[in-house]
């Protein structure tokens, strides 16, 4: 049986019948860019998180650095963030000049809060929280350190639609949200598209402005901003999809609730739960110590796997400048070395589930 890491071909094919549909509308409607099905999908994505405002963008990493850009926050400004993130995050940071300051994660794969405030200084403008592989941050102790050092909070949501802390929606709970519609996100489009989320309307409207030329009203320009639109058909299918979010969420937690009561292999590390906080399982991630031989193996027998994130962002050359040494983020560099990425996607089988938990359950050093 041949598994791939991930297919989107199945979660296609789920709501064929929706997506050509809208697809056929929207190509039908001469309207192609920044229209009803944008406006219809901001709406609807911001009722569904429960933030009062969201703004359609071109990706997730446009989310991010113009999240930043709106804020003022840029050269000379220091962001906290964690170091096992995608670089995507981090670039979000650098895009605008500002410099990133990495902090350990904790046992869930997100920021460890209690190592935050050893890393504020004067320079210190934002905590930019990664809500990594679909399991909420620890957003109450994390709140409580920016209120008291005035810093302003943005959540990387690329990978947690629908995720929930405390009850509430991850991507509400600080000054600005960033989502990614990247196919392969637990909302996906087909291509590449993206969102921000917030409660203030200043900065709803100000990005609005910045994703279209810095003009509010046609050809005059207020800022210099850039082109970040979001297209018509991309926000129709996602707004298909956002219909069935909450289905293929819960199907995902199925297919993990499996992997977690059925692999059964002492090489292996497990992933857990934070108290107050649900996952919507992004990823399946395990821990090896040794996974380049598990790599191997499962690859033997047809089973493909992703290491999230092989190189973590200080030791990638892009950021060479930042003169970050190997060894300065011990608990970073080790889940880089033994973290994997399981087969994980929206239309897996039961007999295919079976297939990699007994493959790995057979794994042998
Ligand atoms: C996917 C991703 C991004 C970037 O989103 P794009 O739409 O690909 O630009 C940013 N941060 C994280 C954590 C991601 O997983």
């Amino acid at each position: 049986m041949n598994i791939p890491a991930n297919r989107l071909d199945r979660g296609f094919y789920k709501y064929q019948k929706e997506f050509e549909q809208k697809a056929l509308d929207v190509l039908r409607s001469g309207w192609y860019v920044l229209g009803n099905e944008v406006s219809s999908f901001e709406k609807e994505y911001a009722e569904y998180t429960g933030a009062n405002h969201c703004v359609g963008l071109a990706s997730g990493l446009d989310a991010l650095w113009i999240a930043f850009r709106v804020l003022g926050i840029g050269k000379g400004d220091e962001v906290i963030v964690q170091g096992n993130t995608y670089i995507a995050s981090v670039m979000g940071i650098t895009i605008n000049g500002a410099t990133p300051v990495f902090v350990e994660p904790d046992e869930y794969f997100n920021i460890d809060a209690d190592k935050i405030e050893e890393k504020i200084t004067n320079k210190t403008k934002a905590i930019l929280v990664v809500h990594l592989y679909g399991q909420a941050s620890n957003m109450g102790k994390i709140m409580e350190i920016a209120k008291k050092y005035n810093l302003r909070v943005v959540e990387d949501c690329a990978q947690c639609h629908g995720a929930l802390y405390d009850g509430k929606m991850t991507g509400t709970f600080g000054d600005v949200g960033c989502f990614s519609f990247y196919p392969s996100k637990n909302l996906g489009a087909f291509g590449d598209s993206g969102a921000i989320t917030t409660n203030d309307a200043k900065i709803a409207e100000d990005v609005k402005v910045f994703r279209n030329y810095g003009s509010e009203k046609r050809y005059y320009n207020k800022v210099v901003g850039t082109n970040s639109r979001l297209d018509e058909i991309q926000a129709g299918l996602l707004r298909v999809r956002l219909k069935h979010l909450k289905e293929l969420n819960e199907e995902r937690k199925e297919i993990c609730e499996r992997y977690l009561s059925c692999i059964d292999n002492k090489l292996i590390i497990l992933p857990t739960a934070r108290e107050n906080a649900t996952t919507v399982w992004h990823q399946f991630v395990i821990k090896c110590e040794y996974r380049d031989e598990l790599i191997e193996y499962l690859k033997n027998k047809e089973i493909g796997t992703i290491i999230h994130y092989p190189i973590p962002p200080h030791l990638s050359e892009a950021y060479n400048y930042l003169n970050i040494k190997e060894g300065s983020l011990p608990i970073t560099e080790k889940y880089a070395k033994t973290v994997l990425s399981i087969p994980l996607y929206n239309g897996m089988t039961k007999e295919e589930q079976d297939y990699v938990i007994d493959a790995i359950n057979n794994f042998r050093k």
